[in-house]
């Protein structure tokens, strides 16, 4: 079956070929670890994941890259203002390996909450300064860059097809207040390598050839996804807003240096916004997935939600509609649960319904299609139930929901001792008082459920 996806490079919807047989290598630009990744960075991992998952499901092997931004981004995409990871680090008074290193972490248990594939690899930025700097060396040679009093920029004029990803107008782009030209050549001009302004006074800078300093953000991408997937590569993911500067300076210098093509299939995702605006975290009011499990939702609810809408449309945040997804993932669940397994499965069903499945997530990851053919097959008189059951096992690879896993309830001691307290009152046959209990236990979230076997705690 073919796979179509979406491919920003040229505004269509292409058949997906590899350039190795039967292997896909993918880049995502990771997390820039100075603060929490809110759920709006979550979104922008969760379609590379389905698309692991739609790949694999297709039999190819996947080589997966995250990097992890830890130096180089600059509070504007402009090359000015001060190093993320430097200023948080002056502001909480820690040095700036602590503070990549604890929120790298914290991001990394989100992840796994989120049930998202581990990439093969997440290289650091400044793990790979070498690299960077024999990236920037190649430019330099071939005639890319000019020096300035501040550092070492990417010549964007001197490349021919500089600002075909983003449709950009390049001559219409004129310098303006708010990105002031400065001594740049070109407004569109990029800074492959950054002086120190006082060295000594940074916590993470390097010798160069021209001297102490650290790398560009944007630099960074192309020399570790040349690293670990070759100068040319298959797929290259992540958020929209990354189209017009990032991933438009990481094709001109990824070019520039190798005279290749540098990757085949660029992939972006939609904002997740809350009341029309971009989630974002330098507007603050964003919401985390700690924020979230604290009201009670759980990071599956989350990836429901996500897998609700198409990964290229935005999608608004409330949370009547996390409220929506969290009860129809109970439902699903509930209802994959009392499905009797005994029955006998005939293949032919299974395979047709399959094909159907995967159909929605090949023609360019239409989660949403898929998602509501799960809930289809569920109600289909045709299928016996376990057929529903090993339907809802396999398409589950890809959704990623644990459908058939039961979910271990954390009980809070007060609720235990008022279950404890309840079923003493129903042995001395108080079944009034029994009830009040039971009451007060449904208003602190948990459902009680007495059957033969005993009572049965469910989370409301
Ligand atoms: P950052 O940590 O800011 O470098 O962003 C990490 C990833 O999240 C990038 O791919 C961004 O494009 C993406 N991103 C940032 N804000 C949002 C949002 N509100 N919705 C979806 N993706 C986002
Ligand atoms: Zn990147």
């Amino acid at each position: 079956m073919d796979i179509r996806l979406f491919n920003t490079l040229t505004r269509k919807k292409e058949i997906f070929k590899p350039i190795e047989d039967k292997k896909v290598k993918i880049y995502t630009c990771g997390p820039t670890v100075y603060w929490y990744q809110h759920i709006g960075n979550l979104r922008s991992y969760f379609f590379p994941d389905i698309l692991k998952r739609v790949l694999m499901e297709n039999g190819y092997k996947i080589v997966h890259v995250i990097n992890v931004t830890d130096v180089g981004h600059l509070t504007s995409d402009s090359d000015t203002g001060e190093d993320k990871i430097e200023k948080t680090a002056r502001e909480q008074k820690k040095t700036a390996k602590e503070i990549a290193s604890f929120y790298f972490k914290v991001f990394k248990e989100d992840f796994k909450k989120m049930n998202f594939i581990e990439p093969n690899f997440w290289p650091k930025a400044s793990e790979h300064i070498k690299e960077q700097i024999e990236l920037i060396k190649k430019l330099e040679e071939k005639g890319f860059t000019y020096k300035t009093s501040d550092g070492i920029y990417f010549d964007s004029s001197k490349f021919k097809n500089y600002g075909k990803l983003a449709n950009l107008n390049v001559k219409g782009i004129k310098a303006g207040k708010r990105i002031p030209l400065g001594e740049k050549r070109n407004i569109t001009d990029f800074a492959l390598w950054k002086f120190s302004e006082k060295p000594g006074l940074r916590q993470q800078e390097w010798n160069s050839p021209w001297g102490i300093g650290f790398p560009g953000w944007h630099i960074e991408c192309s020399a570790m996804s040349m690293k670990y997937l070759g100068e040319s590569f298959d797929i290259h993911t992540g958020g929209e807003d990354h189209i017009q500067i990032h991933h438009t300076n990481e094709i001109a210098q990824s070019e520039a240096a190798t005279g290749k093509k540098f990757v085949n299939y660029w992939l972006h995702g939609a904002f997740l916004t809350f009341k029309g605006e971009k989630i974002s975290k330098s507007k603050g009011g964003f919401y985390t997935l700690s924020e979230l499990e604290e009201k009670g939702y759980s990071a599956l609810d989350l990836r429901y939600l996500f897998l609700t809408s198409h990964y290229r449309k935005p999608l608004e945040f409330s949370f009547h509609a996390l409220d929506f997804a969290k009860n129809s993932l109970r439902k699903l669940k509930e209802k994959i649960k009392s499905l009797d397994k005994t029955k006998k499965i005939n293949r032919k069903n299974i395979d047709l319904a399959y094909k159907q499945f995967l159909s929605y997530l090949n023609d360019d990851l239409n989660t949403p299609k898929s998602l509501s053919f799960l809930w289809d097959v569920l109600r289909e008189d045709k299928l016996n139930d376990s057929e529903k059951y090993k339907l809802a096992t396999i398409f589950d690879k890809i959704l990623g929901l644990d459908l058939g896993k039961e979910e271990k309830i954390k009980i809070p001691k007060k609720v235990a001792e008022l279950i404890k307290k309840r079923e003493e009152l129903r042995k001395n046959k108080k079944f009034l008082d029994a009830d009040k209990i039971r009451q007060k236990i449904y208003k602190l979230g948990f459902i009680i459920e007495d059957t033969k076997e005993g009572v049965i705690i469910k989370k409301r």
